[in-house]
């Protein structure tokens, strides 16, 4: 069984109480792990406190060489993390370690920063005396707390403790209920490497009980949230009281418009990896296409050809078997989710040109797989263009104009990631200023560069993760003044 990791120990919960993580693709136990109630999280709390002062006051090259031996230790590893990550979570096993290298290069960019953060000196008026000047002191927040989601586990996870421990701050991790196991081995490795106790800390257990106690606490000053738009209301309102610094990455809706002098084939592979990697359960994954009606027939036959060509099955399989594209979906809930979108949309007239049912092979039968969707005429009504869209299916529509296309984008809840796919750069630059999205691609894959802020507007939520900008969340600016001597 595994523990959680408070104070510097593996533990168990205090009330005894554990659940088990089952496995997606053929829903057998992996392991299981400690029920965290409000007096683990409490202890976990008492600890990042008491070791906050130290930390803050550890020399920027102490941490960042702690951290880079932490992720040495990780990357030793890499293999058995990879296979834990596809057991709990379901995704194939290239995924599941391209993830860990994800994670890994971020706590690199991070630790590579740790000496690099600057404060400012300003020259002040003579009013109040002369040779006066400010100083621009950046401090750490505090204890901060991350709530992960199950999609990305480590990789969302190191978005926050990389900025978080570089800063000076202790902070206390909250994984997603259905995905604990890779992320306690990481933080394990990242602990061994030598961070003091009550640093980096990991509580297992349910968001309205683990996730709700740590955000309420009063000696909690920093939450970072990665979760559904939902959730991040929620952490909205508990963190407000209290005014707690909060970042919320939350859910999307991406347009992806073509234009009708794009490369083809490149835009329908970016479209393709864009929309079903990790079984199109991406924030940021392509979830409305736009398709100029000029190319809508060559775009569409490429489409449905390379989706048809992908092979769902266990991610967990060995190299030696045929290779799997798309593993399951993380939980029963999602595949219902998304099988009530496209149901929906077929009532209301849309058409299913592949996939978009659960496979026929009775060896897959215990597992949460799905086959993945191109959806036509999709009425702007259905819950297909107006929901987040968590899953495997992608609605396209046909537009005339790039007006028509920047107005359909802009027409949702959301305004996480968006894309453009042409050669005219002026056309590359009215949609990079008007699309309503925290980040606009162009002619590229949707993807979250670890050197380039990230976040959303509208209800993708506020603030930003990745590049240095991240660091900045992190700590206060605090304003001291230098009055001159020359007062007599
Ligand atoms: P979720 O909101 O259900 O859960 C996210 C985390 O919040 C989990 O750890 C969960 O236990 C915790 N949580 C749930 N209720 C809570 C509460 N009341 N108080 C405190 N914590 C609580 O989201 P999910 O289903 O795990 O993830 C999918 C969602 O995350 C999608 O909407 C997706 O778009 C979004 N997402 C956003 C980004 C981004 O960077 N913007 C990245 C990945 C996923």
């Amino acid at each position: 069984m595994a523990k959680m990791f408070i104070n510097g120990q593996w533990v168990d919960a205090q009330s005894g109480e554990i659940y088990e993580v089952k496995n997606p693709a053929n829903g057998k136990v992996v392991d299981s792990v400690p029920s965290a109630d409000k007096e683990d999280v409490e202890k976990a709390i008492n600890a990042a406190q008491a070791a906050f002062p130290a930390w803050a006051d550890t020399a920027p090259d102490e941490r960042a060489a702690l951290l880079r031996k932490g992720i040495q230790a990780v990357e030793a590893h890499a293999q058995e993390i990879a296979a834990l990550l596809t057991a709990e979570q379901g995704k194939p096993l290239f995924e599941a370690s391209g993830e860990l290298h994800h994670f890994l290069h971020g706590m690199e960019f991070y630790a590579g920063l740790a000496s690099k953060i600057r404060g400012a000196q300003v020259p002040l008026p003579p009013a109040l005396g002369k040779h006066t000047y400010g100083l621009v002191l950046k401090r750490p927040v505090g204890v901060c707390v991350g709530i992960v989601p199950w999609n990305f586990p480590l990789t969302l996870m190191g978005t926050k403790v990389g900025p978080a421990l570089i800063a000076g701050n202790p902070i206390i991790i909250k994984p997603a209920r259905t995905t604990p196991l890779a992320t306690l081995k990481i933080i394990g490795f990242l602990n061994k490497a030598g961070l003091p106790p009550g640093v980096l800390q990991c509580v297992t257990g349910a968001g309205g009980t683990v996730g709700e106690t740590l955000i309420c606490h009063p000696a909690v000053r920093r939450v970072a949230l990665t979760g559904s738009s939902e959730t991040g209301r929620r952490v909205m309102q508990l963190a407000g009281p209290d005014f707690k610094r909060i970042t919320l990455e939350l859910g999307g809706s991406d347009p992806t418009i073509v234009c009708p002098d794009a490369n083809i084939k490149r835009a329908v592979s970016g479209v393709v990896v864009g929309r079903y990697w990790n079984a199109g359960q991406q924030c940021l994954a392509v979830k409305r296409l736009y398709l100029f009606e000029e190319i809508y027939d060559e775009f569409m036959e490429g489409l449905v050809e390379k989706v048809g060509n992908y092979r769902v099955g266990d991610g967990g399989t060995k190299p030696d078997k045929p290779f799997i594209r798309m593993g399951p979906l993380h939980t029963a809930t999602q595949r219902e989710e998304i099988e009530g979108q496209l149901a929906d949309a077929v009532s209301k007239g849309a058409k299913v040109l592949i996939g978009g049912k659960r496979p026929d092979d009775p060896a897959l039968a215990d597992g949460y797989f799905f086959e993945p969707a191109v959806v036509a005429d999709v009425p702007e009504d259905s819950q297909l263009a107006t929901e987040e869209v968590f899953g495997p299916a992608l609605p396209v529509w046909k537009v005339k104009t790039l007006d028509e296309a920047i107005q359909k984008a802009n027409n949702s809840a959301w305004g996480l990631g968006s894309s453009i796919w042409t050669q005219n750069m002026s056309w590359a630059n009215r949609a990079a200023r008007e699309i309503q999205a925290g980040v606009t691609w162009v002619n590229q894959i949707h993807y979250g560069y670890d050197e380039l802020p990230f976040g959303g507007v509208k209800a993708s939520g506020v603030g930003h993760e990745h590049g240095p900008e991240a660091v900045d969340y992190y700590l206060e600016n605090k304003g001291v003044v230098f009055g001159g001597l020359d007062w007599e």
